[in-house]
């Protein structure tokens, strides 16, 4: 089996709150979510960070970005709406399976910065 996390998530190893899965990614809420409706989406392929992607696979997972950021408008009515992605453990990246962060916005108390 392998030890990547979101691989065994994408494979069903591990259970998930998914919200969205084509032939190419899959999108699920994050377990620690800094606001509510923190969602990861990733690629089905395991691709560790940007640098490993190819464009026709970063088009893929990016082709759904604003279906995911709709899903989040509608259920949770966020102020604002922020997306970001992380490379490298200086960066902050913790999980070596690329994922972009959607996290919706609330207001200055939302304790997010
Ligand atoms: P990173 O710091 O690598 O950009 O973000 C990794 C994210 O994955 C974190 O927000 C963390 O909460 C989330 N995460 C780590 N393990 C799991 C898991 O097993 N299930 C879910 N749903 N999210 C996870
Ligand atoms: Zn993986």
């Amino acid at each position: 089996m392998t030890s990547c996390i979101f691989c065994q998530i994408i494979e069903g190893a591990v259970p998930s709150a998914k919200i969205y899965e084509d032939e190419h990614v899959y999108a699920f809420m994050d377990i620690m979510p800094v606001t509510k409706g923190h969602v990861l989406l990733i690629p089905k392929k395991h691709i560790e960070n940007i640098y490993d992607f190819s464009a026709e696979e970063a088009a893929n997972l990016y082709a759904v970005a604003p279906k995911i950021a709709n899903v989040l408008k509608e259920e949770f009515r966020p102020a604002g709406l922020n997306l970001l992605q992380n490379n490298g453990a200086p960066a902050g990246q913790t999980v070596f399976h690329y994922h972009l962060h959607f996290i919706p916005r609330y207001d200055e108390t939302d304790g997010f910065d």
